[in-house]
């Protein structure tokens, strides 16, 4: 039997297509563009074989211009053009790239900068234009050709006058409707913006004529206006750049003009990655915490861009939750995008880049940790919280990575220790790590429970945090070092001599004990002889692994 063909009513598909596929409509800038800089590429891969074609970088660029009479928004490139069947196939067939067709023909010429490979960005025009004009000639031809669609009616195709190689493509931008606004798209501080936010690393040129003050040449203090042509973009990606070139303040420059924070970035991590995963990034632990940070409004993520085009403000993927605070972009080149390019096919690639920003995130607080500790302080007070309820939560499946990020007071000095350098002081026959819970230094430091340790010569950490116990509760151990509470019942510190003279005087006293027993009861468990105290006639202390901090705070948490 013969096959039929599936038939698609193009017309219903386009206006689906538009108005599905993305979610803001200010992409279509990004998309025009986009293939605006892959028609100027596929210029730059003919002449690499091609003899008779020389690539002058300066005669290649972008120009944008909006008129506002005119309710016109023009994108003209000095690409490669299109010809007539060009524009019947690429422009005519949804769902065709000409650019996808053009890297498996160049496979080996390292094609890999081209952006286009589903065939329907181009279609977004219609997200904001009535109308939309492409007049193109292409390379080695003088024949020009003008193609011309008000969307789902179809399009036609005729005869145009173009002097020069290349594509112009003129939006008609539709008129504000109650619900929607489109003037934006006239204006130049709004164009310029969508420019610097999703093709500010395009590299060529993205022109505009902008208009300025200039000081006037005839009189003091006085200012003309005039139209000068800008380019927006800044082209060269910073982090395309070696490190070598770039100082400190290239990072800082970069942090506040893309407002990862307002602050002075603490540390900046530059990675570029060519190993099993190729990607670039540049990643910084900023200096301040969030206003919202410890709240549910907060949003984790990473800017991420495909070859240099931005696909997500905020890839929440590439983070782990106690790494939140790291703000910066990732650049790879071997996404796979869906067809919007908004999102990401739950992907392979990405995973293995998200594991590896989070050890390069680890190893550069450990070394910061190491080496600038003044730094690493302020980083700890601001965002060490998330790290201890990163210990807690997950099971403390990530304990591994974030045990020897973690900092306490000690009862040595009172500076912040890590539990590294808390046990390689620990004298020959300290057993335990102690630590001692309340609600602030002075507190803590008022605690009966502390001066038999502190007497030993033992080091005490003090939690003032309410998740510092539960955090090292899920570590149980550090280097084989069990924690252990002040206030526990036994804080094996008393030999065989000291357990049976406490029994013997529980004994020999045993009337006074018992006495006491069933004063307190249903307040204590039980009355006990203690070596532990010193200057303090009594102390309570617990049984088991809860201390009574955390009793207080097991308590106070709704059921
Ligand atoms: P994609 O870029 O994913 O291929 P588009 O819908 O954006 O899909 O564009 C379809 C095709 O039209 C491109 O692959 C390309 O062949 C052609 N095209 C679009 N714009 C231009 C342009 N400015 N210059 C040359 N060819 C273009
Ligand atoms: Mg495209």
């Amino acid at each position: 039997m013969a096959k039929k063909q599936f038939k698609a009513e193009s017309k219903r598909l386009l206006e689906m297509m538009i108005n599905s596929i993305y979610t803001q409509r200010e992409i279509f800038l990004r998309e025009l563009i986009s293939n605006a800089s892959d028609a100027i590429d596929k210029i730059y891969y003919k002449a690499l074989t091609d003899d008779n074609l020389t690539f002058n970088k300066e005669d290649y660029y972008v120009k944008i211009i909006a008129d506002k009479a005119n309710r016109t928004l023009t994108i003209t490139d000095t690409g490669i053009g299109m010809t007539k069947e060009d524009l019947e196939n690429n422009l005519g067939v949804i769902a065709k790239s000409g650019s996808l067709a053009f890297k498996s023909e160049n496979e080996a010429k390292d094609g890999h900068n081209i952006i286009g490979q589903f065939g329907v960005g181009f279609y977004s025009a219609f997200m904001v234009a009535d109308v939309v004009t492409v007049t193109s000639r292409a390379l080695g031809s003088d024949e020009a050709f003008k193609w011309e669609s008000e969307g789902a009616d179809g399009y036609t195709i005729m005869p145009a006058d173009k002097d020069s190689v290349g594509t112009e493509i003129v939006l008609k931008i539709k008129e504000n409707t109650e619900d929607d606004q489109y003037d934006e798209y006239l204006e130049e501080y709004r164009l310029r913006a969508i420019i610097k936010k999703y093709s500010d690393f395009i590299r060529y040129p993205i022109k505009m004529d902008v208009k300025t003050q200039r000081p006037k040449a005839d009189a003091e203090n006085e200012f003309e206006e005039v139209q000068e042509e800008q380019t927006i973009n800044s082209m060269v990606p910073i982090w395309r750049k070696n490190k070598g070139e770039l100082t400190d303040e290239d990072y800082v420059n970069f942090y506040n003009e893309k407002r990862y924070g307002f602050d002075k970035p603490l540390k900046h991590i530059h990675v570029k990655a060519d190993g099993a995963v190729v990607y670039n990034a540049i990643l910084f632990i900023p200096e301040n915490t969030p206003f919202d940070y410890y709240t549910k409004e907060y949003e984790k993520g990473l800017e991420l861009y495909s070859n240099g085009v931005l696909i997500m403000d905020k890839c929440g993927d590439l983070l782990p939750d106690y790494f939140s605070f790291v703000k910066g972009m990732v650049d790879s080149e071997d996404l796979s995008l869906n067809i919007s390019r908004e999102m990401l096919q739950h992907d392979r690639q990405l995973t293995l880049i998200a594991k590896n920003i989070k050890n390069k995130v680890k190893s550069a607080l450990q070394g910061m940790m190491k080496d600038e500790r003044e730094n690493y302080e302020k980083f700890f007070a601001a965002f060490g919280r998330g790290l201890k309820f990163g210990v807690y939560n997950d099971y403390g499946m990530n304990k591994e990575d974030l045990q020897d990020l973690l900092l306490f007071t000690s009862s040595k000095e009172k500076k912040l220790v890590s539990l590294d350098e808390y046990v390689s002081r620990m004298p020959e026959d300290q057993k335990y790590i102690y630590y001692a819970s309340g609600d602030s230094i002075d507190r803590i430091e008022k605690l009966p429970q502390t001066e038999m340790v502190l007497d030993k010569g033992y080091e005490i950490l003090y939690f003032t945090d309410d998740v510092d116990e539960f955090a090292i509760k899920m570590l149980m151990k550090y280097k084989e070092k069990e924690f252990k509470s002040v206030s526990s019942g036994d804080l094996g510190l008393d030999s065989e001599t000291d357990k049976q003279e406490n029994e013997a005087e529980e004994n020999d006293n045993k009337e006074l004990f018992e006495a006491m027993g069933s004063l307190l009861a249903g307040k204590v468990k039980s009355v006990k002889a203690s070596k532990r105290l010193k200057s303090h006639p009594v102390c309570l202390s617990t049984e088991g692994d809860v201390s009574i901090e955390m009793e207080k705070i097991l308590k106070a948490m709704p059921n």
